[in-house]
């Protein structure tokens, strides 16, 4: 049984000041259970509230940090970026790959995840790999052709033999931020595409090992549904995850 994991993205959200915020509420309204090896209630800050999430979750290993997006290259002239690396010592332990909106708003490549992933798991952090199609790649009945390739990119950037996991976002990008979300049955047939694309591309024993998590519109209403069905192993929470009630009751139904 691999335990449900709960990854709240804040995306442009909560600074500092807001990040101890959350942490204090949340903590109040919620007590996660650390029973594994791994944590299970992921939260990614924008990078610049890191240090303020690392001081506020303590020594709660329950809790895992992520940065939202890392730049491949260790070191350089860019302006703006951050390596994985750095991430790491301002407390992340996983990364965001291939989000929807970098991929469609910036302009991401499936080439750029590939070395995204290769940089994140080289420098020790977890890559949540995002996948998912468009509003009109579901029309067209192209669900699994644009699933398969991103993954395939991003297993690309997975050396064999890596230790640690990566985990998989299934997120179409119809359903984030549009309060719609994909039904059971959508989300069911995604996972399961994903599921034996990981144990074609690898092995069975890779595949059981990654944590599939659904994304797009998860809310406290819906999520004990979405973590109910075959091969969901987690929900990845953008709007519902910057409120720290909501964002319990969400890992709540975990
Ligand atoms: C996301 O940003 O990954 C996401 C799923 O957003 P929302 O929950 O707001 O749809």
């Amino acid at each position: 049984m691999r335990p449900k994991v709960i990854a709240g993205n804040w995306k442009m959200h909560h600074g500092p000041s807001a990040t101890r915020r959350f942490f204090s509420r949340f903590f109040s309204e919620f007590s996660p259970r650390f029973e594994g090896a791994e944590p299970t209630i992921l939260i990614f800050p924008p990078a610049i509230s890191l240090p303020a999430a690392a001081e506020s979750r303590g020594g709660r290993p329950e809790i895992g940090l992520g940065i939202q997006n890392i730049h491949w290259e260790s070191k350089g002239a860019l302006t703006g970026e951050h390596s994985a690396s750095m991430a790491l010592a301002a407390g992340a332990r996983f990364a965001l790959v291939g989000h929807s909106e970098r991929r469609h708003v910036f302009g991401e490549t499936d080439a750029q995840v590939e070395l995204k992933v290769a940089a994140a798991i080289r420098e020790s952090l977890t890559p949540v790999v995002c996948v998912g199609e468009t509003l009109d790649e579901r029309r067209g009945g192209q669900v699994e052709e644009v699933i398969v390739r991103q993954l395939d990119a991003a297993l690309l950037g997975v050396p064999e033999g890596a230790k640690k996991p990566i985990l998989v976002a299934y997120e179409p990008v119809w359903a984030i931020g549009t309060g719609e979300t994909a039904t059971t049955d959508d989300v069911a047939e995604a996972h399961g595409i994903l599921r034996r694309r990981l144990t074609e591309v690898r092995s069975d024993g890779f595949a059981q090992g990654v944590a599939i998590l659904y994304g797009g519109s998860v809310k406290p209403g819906n999520a004990a549904d979405l973590l109910a069905v075959a091969d969901v192993d987690g929900v990845l929470v953008g709007a519902a995850s910057l409120d720290p009630e909501s964002f319990a009751r969400i890992a709540e139904s975990g």
